[in-house]
């Protein structure tokens, strides 16, 4: 193993937005030696899910850095005007930029910043005991060969990962897969006879509308099947408001057991359908419905999906289904089957190799303090920032991109012992607290 003597200020693990944002920021602090390393080769914010047509739920004004320093050169605007786009996109006249857009802005920043390493996947992570300091090894994904760096403080970045029912996960992936897999799956969609769409939320929306969208030219049979029923996601002006610094540091100091009442009151703030994505599906069912052709489409509401099975005969899928209201079974086939089921946040494995110098909460996650640092049991200068993974104790913004930035702001700060970033305390009309 080759091992680094340089000691670095900050290892980042995982080059999403939320550590791309931290690496753009750090450009402003040259004395600071950082590294940043992500196991994919190049940056690719959710790949499968990059549709045309589907666009950021949150404003082009929460790109990596604006709300920190409108003044970088890495604001999406900047990129707009390097790309020599600026006329087209001033016509353009919208704040909801394209999610293909904010994935090529993101591989444009990624490209200009010297810290950013692809192809190399964090393995472990030792805290080294008396040398202040820890130790990051990591493997390149194609040789596997491993090297060892040294870093004073640790960001994780690491995002989350798909998840599937059980009884999904070990059917041929060709056939049975995830919406985060869509667009490699899109020609299989193509031949299918029947393709059924899992689950409620916003990609799963996006993924039956594409589906529908192309369904005259390829014939086949689509089925939309959720637990709950169509719910809108809740987008008044007021309610984002629930996405500000404010009301994060109101959630942080209520107790851990409110935290989870209020939290799951609140699955309407990022688990709805987009009101858009809605409207466009029904403009399009109502399109397809004129005139005497049959149209071969289901949704079924209230339907709770228990199994599912390859049949003994023919491509079928054979899915067991409860509804929810009568409880009452029925069954439901289909030769494509995509799991809209959510996904959930990826905390590696070499996390758990700091058990004793973390703290932990009876339901087995890390303690997360209010300025997004790891809590410990022991005294030490080493911290470990975290992005990821801290919806138990920040609440509903955590994965919303708006924040990001925000919370890049306070771990700079803490990180350099200064204020080097203003942190307006008062950013929204309404008063959460008292
Ligand atoms: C389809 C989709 C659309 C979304 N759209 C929006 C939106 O419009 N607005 C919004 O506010 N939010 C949106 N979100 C939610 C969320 O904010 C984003 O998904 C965002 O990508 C989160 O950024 P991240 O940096 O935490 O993680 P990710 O983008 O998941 O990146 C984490 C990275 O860490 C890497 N990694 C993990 N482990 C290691 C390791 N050990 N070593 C090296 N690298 C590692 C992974 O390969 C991955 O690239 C969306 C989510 C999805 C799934």
């Amino acid at each position: 193993m080759k091992e680094h003597k340089t000691m670095y200020d900050i290892i980042g693990v995982g080059i999403g937005p939320f550590n791309l944002s931290f690496a753009a920021l750090l450009e402003n602090q040259p004395e600071l030696d950082a590294l940043f390393f992500e196991q994919t080769k190049k940056f690719n914010w959710h790949p499968g899910m990059l549709i045309e047509g589907t666009v950021m739920q949150v404003p082009f004004i929460a790109d990596l850095v604006t709300m920190a320093d409108p003044k970088s050169k890495y604001t999406f605007l900047n990129y707009v005007n390097e790309h020599e786009r600026m006329y087209q996109f001033y016509f353009l006249q919208r704040l909801d930029i394209p999610r293909r857009e904010y994935n090529d802005y993101c591989q444009w920043v990624a490209n200009e910043i010297n810290s950013c390493k692809f192809g190399k996947r964090v393995v472990d992570i030792r805290h080294i005991n008396g040398e202040e300091h820890y130790e990051v090894d990591i493997m390149n994904v194609e040789t596997g060969d491993k090297e060892r760096y040294r870093s004073r403080h640790i960001v994780m970045g690491t995002g989350s990962v798909p998840t599937m029912p059980p009884s999904f996960r070990d059917l041929p992936n060709e056939d049975v897969f995830h919406t985060a897999e869509f667009l490699s799956h899109q020609e299989r969609c193509k031949r299918a006879e029947s393709i059924t769409v899992i689950g409620s939320g916003q990609s799963a929306a996006e993924t039956f509308r594409e589906l529908l969208k192309e369904q005259r030219d390829y014939g086949y049979r689509l089925d939309w099947i959720t637990r709950s029923g169509f719910a809108s996601m809740e987008e008044s002006k007021l309610s984002l408001e629930h996405f500000s610094p404010d009301y994060v540091d109101y959630f942080y100091q209520l107790p851990q057991s409110q935290k989870e009442e209020v939290f799951a009151t609140q699955d309407l703030f990022y688990k709805g359908i987009s009101n858009h994505t809605i409207t466009d599906i029904y403009n399009l069912l109502y399109e397809n419905s004129i005139g005497t052709e049959k149209v071969n489409v289901g949704l079924r509401v209230l339907s709770e999906v228990e199994d599912i099975s390859k049949k003994d005969e023919g491509d079928a899928y054979e899915i067991k289904c409860l509804h929810t209201q009568k409880q009452e079974r029925f069954t439901h086939e289909s030769e494509v089957v995509i799991a809209a089921t959510g996904y959930k946040p990826y905390v590696p494995d070499f996390i758990r190799n700091l058990t004793s110098l973390l703290e932990w909460d009876e339901e087995g996650r890390y303690k997360v303090l209010s300025d997004y640092r790891l809590a410990k049991t022991k005294d030490s200068r080493n911290e470990i920032y975290v992005h990821s993974g801290i919806s138990h104790t920040h609440g509903v913004g955590s994965t919303n991109l708006g924040l990001a930035v925000h919370r890049n702001k306070v771990i700079i700060n803490h990180l350099l012992g200064e204020d080097v970033y203003k942190i307006p305390k008062k950013n929204v009309f309404q008063t959460f607290d008292v």
